[in-house]
């Protein structure tokens, strides 16, 4: 009897620490580096590939050491140097990393296309290709970037070393293409970084509490600030509190964040949608919300 219940605690005691225990491992790859530049700026003030894949990588990591537990994050490089494609996917290997993400921007000799792409190796990869999709309807609802959606080698007619051989779930994030130019100087905004991190970001944590929902990530409240650049657009005021998620904003496909202002006035609830570094990324973002029925929205500076 007594061994038994031994056994039984034993295992209980097991059970739970499996529970609370698991730390999930993230390999974040800042594509190319050192002597590979990766895609080169068509302009001397615009960065090389190399280097905005660190600064988005570094705002990622970042995010999830500053917003998550039991996540731990690894790096394939913090600088300018360039570890081979083999010595990256040896690290994530040899450290049993869960997650593999590598960043990078990318090129058309077609300089009108734009987007963001996120890669798998096969499509038969279910958890990599849920990853992808994850993250390609964070840029595309929540980061208003325009979705190319996700592609594997038969898309691109060739493998991706790090997505091949690396033995975890795996995405190559594309992040935009620095041959149009729009996208380019978005790219090389600190707010622009900001935002496709972010979305990054929010991929990744809601496949982790998907795929581990017995751990608790959560490190405190509170993600991202979407309104950190310097303009909104102001939707709509209340006298009531209306839920940031409800249904009546669906139609606007972003997400509002209300604030209560200190006034003596009726309406006191104030709503905003999204976040632009410049008042004319903000005229063409009040052009798509007054579409979608905010007639009298207006733009705020924040
Ligand atoms: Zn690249």
């Amino acid at each position: 009897m007594r061994i038994i219940l031994f056994l039984v605690i034993s295992i209980l005691t097991y059970s739970a620490n499996c529970q609370t225990s698991k730390t999930v491992k993230v390999v974040i790859d800042a594509g190319h580096g050192g002597s590979d530049h990766g895609n080169l700026a068509h302009s001397s003030q615009l960065l090389s590939e190399k280097e905005l894949n660190l600064k988005i990588a570094f705002f990622l990591g970042g995010y999830i050491e500053k917003y998550l537990q039991n996540v731990e994050v690894i790096y394939t490089r913090t600088k300018d140097v360039y570890p081979s494609l083999d010595e990256r996917v040896k690290k994530a290997n040899a450290n049993h990393a869960d997650y593999f993400i590598s960043i990078h921007c990318n090129h058309s000799e077609r300089k009108t296309v734009r987007g963001t792409e996120t890669h798998v190796h096969s499509m038969h990869l279910s958890k990599s290709v849920a990853f992808a999709k994850e993250i390609e309807k964070q840029f595309s609802a929540r980061a208003g970037r325009k979705s190319r959606g996700v592609k594997d080698m038969n898309d691109l007619q060739h493998t991706l070393q790090v997505l091949k051989y690396t033995n975890m779930t795996s995405v190559l994030v594309e992040c935009g293409f620095m041959s149009n130019a729009k996208e380019a100087r978005y790219l090389n905004t600190v707010y622009g970084q900001e935002i496709i991190a972010s979305a990054i970001f929010r991929g990744f944590r809601s496949t982790i509490e998907k795929e581990f929902p017995q751990v608790s990530f959560k490190r405190k409240k509170g993600q991202p600030q979407e309104t950190s650049g310097s303009y909104s657009i102001q939707i709509m005021s209340s006298i009531r509190a209306v839920d940031e998620k409800d249904p009546v904003f669906n139609s606007l496909k972003m997400s509002v964040i209300r604030t209560k202002l200190k006034t003596t006035r009726k309406y006191k609830y104030i709503y905003k949608v999204g976040s632009y570094a410049t008042r004319k990324d903000a005229k063409s973002g009040l052009k798509k919300v007054r579409n979608r029925g905010y007639k009298d929205a207006f733009i705020v500076s924040n």
